[in-house]
C-alpha cells in the first residue's frame, strides 16, 4: 500500500511515528520494503537562512523524531543537545538570539548548507540527510525552491501601516502575539512541487493530512503549484486528521493562524476550510476527537465521511491507534 502524508513539523512528526508503528504491527516484514510505502510531503515554508546556514524546521522535526533523536521533554530539537555555538553567535551579535540552534542540530544545518552549495537540490540533500537515520519513510520537501512564509502585522510605529516578518520571527520571537493580518508565501509563484511529490499523490492508495497546522503547514503545501491539482485529481481517498480538539489547538499557536484567515478554531471549521472533494474541496474523510462527536452530523451533511476517535497524540500507542483509524476510514472509502 502506498501512503502519502502531508505534514508540518511537530504535529506531523508525532502522527508519522504512530503511522509507522501501526504499519510495523500489521506488516512486520513488509514495512520499508514493498508492502507499505510511506512518502511524506513536508512543509518548507518555515525554512530560513540563518548565520549562513539553511534551517528547515519541519523536515528536521520529522527526521529527528522518526530517527529517535528528538528531545521528548522539550518536544523539539535533538536529545542531549548543548548550545555552546549558539552562545558564541550571540556574543558576535549574529543570528536570532531567541532562535537557538543547538550544537548537534547545527551539524545538520552545516551539512545541508554544504550540500546545497555543492549544487544539490533540497530534495537530494534531504535524501542524503535522511539516509543516516533509517526512517522507514521517504521525506520529500514540498518544493526545491524557496517558499518562505512571511506574516504581515500592523506596524505599531505607523498608524494604518503594515510590516512583515519571517514566520519564525512571528512564531518563536513574538509567540504569535502580534495580530497577523495575513500570510504571504514568498517565492510561491516561481516554485514547483519537488520531484516525486505529484507522482506520490497521484500514485497513492491513500493520502493523509496529518494533524498539522492548517494554515502555515498544510495550506502552504497545498498552495505549491501542482500540489492542489494532484490532490483534486488523485484516485486515492484523502483523509484528514483534525489538529483541533474541543475548540483548542492542543499545543502550539494555530489559533492565531486560523483567526488571521477568518477560520474558527474548531474541528468542523477546519474541515470545511479544506472542503469536501465532491464540492470542489480536498477531503473525502475527516477524523475528529471523541469530544467533538456532536460535529459529525453537520460534516456528513457537507459531504464528508467522519469518524470521532481519540485524537490526543500523547503516547505512541494512542497515536498508533489514531493512524489505524485514519487508514480504516480510507479503507471504508475504497470498498
Ligand atoms: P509545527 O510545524 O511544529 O508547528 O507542527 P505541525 O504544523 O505539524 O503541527 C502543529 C499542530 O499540531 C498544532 O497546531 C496542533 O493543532 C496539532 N497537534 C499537536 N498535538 C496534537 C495532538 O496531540 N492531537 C492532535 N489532533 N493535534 C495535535
Ligand atoms: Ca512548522
Amino acid at each position: 500500500m502506498k501512503i502519502t502524508v502531508l505534514a508540518g513539523g511537530v504535529g506531523g512528526a508525532k502522527f508519522l511515528r504512530g503511522l509507522r508503528a501501526h504499519l510495523r504491527q500489521v506488516d512486520p516484514d513488509g514495512f520499508g520494503g514493498t508492502a507499505s510505502e510511506v512518502t511524506v510531503v513536508v512543509n518548507t515554508g518555515d525554512d530560513v537562512w540563518l548565520t549562513g546556514l539553511r534551517v528547515c524546521p519541519d523536515l528536521d522535526s520529522i527526521m529527528y523524531t522518526l530517527g529517535g533523536a528528538n528531545d521528548e521533554v522539550r518536544g523539539w530539537g535533538r536529545v542531549g543537545e548543548s548550545e555552546r555555538v549558539s552562545a558564541e553567535l550571540t556574543e558576535y551579535g549574529v543570528g536570532w538570539p531567541w532562535f537557538t540552534l543547538g550544537d548537534l542540530d547545527l551539524g545538520t544545518h552545516i551539512t545541508r548548507s554544504h550540500l546545497l552549495r555543492e549544487g544539490l537540490t533540497l530534495s537530494e540533500v534531504t535524501a542524503r540527510l535522511c539516509a543516516r537515520w533509517n526512517l522507514g519513510v521517504r521525506l520529500l520537501p514540498m518544493s526545491d525552491q524557496s517558499v518562505e512564509t512571511h506574516v504581515v502585522v500592523a506596524d505599531p510605529e505607523q498608524p494604518g501601516g503594515e510590516r512583515s516578518m519571517h514566520f519564525e520571527e512571528w512564531w518563536v520571537h513574538y509567540r504569535a502575539g502580534l495580530t497577523a493580518l495575513r500570510f504571504e508565501q514568498r517565492g510561491l509563484a516561481s516554485a514547483v512541487a519537488a520531484p516525486g511529490v505529484v507522482q506520490a499523490i497521484l500514485g497513492a492508495d491513500v493520502v493523509l493530512f496529518a494533524p498539522s497546522n492548517p494554515v502555515v503547514s498544510i495550506d502552504t503545501i497545498v498552495a505549491v503549484p501542482g500540489i492542489r491539482d494532484a490532490l483534486v485529481e488523485t484516485g486515492a481517498p484523502v483523509v484528514g486528521v483534525s489538529p483541533i480538539i474541543s475548540g483548542s489547538a492542543v499545543r502550539g499557536m494555530a489559533h492565531a493562524c486560523l483567526s488571521a484567515i477568518g477560520v474558527e478554531t474548531a474541528a468542523d471549521a477546519v474541515a470545511l476550510h479544506y472542503g469536501a472533494r465532491d464540492s470542489g474541496g480536498l477531503l473525502d474523510a475527516w477524523l475528529v476527537d471523541e469530544s467533538d462527536a456532536a460535529l459529525v452530523a453537520g460534516l456528513e451533511e457537507a459531504g464528508l465521511r467522519v469518524a470521532a476517535v481519540p485524537l490526543w497524540m500523547n503516547s505512541v500507542e494512542a497515536t498508533t491507534a489514531l493512524a489505524a483509524a485514519a487508514l480504516a476510514e480510507a479503507a471504508g472509502l475504497t470498498v
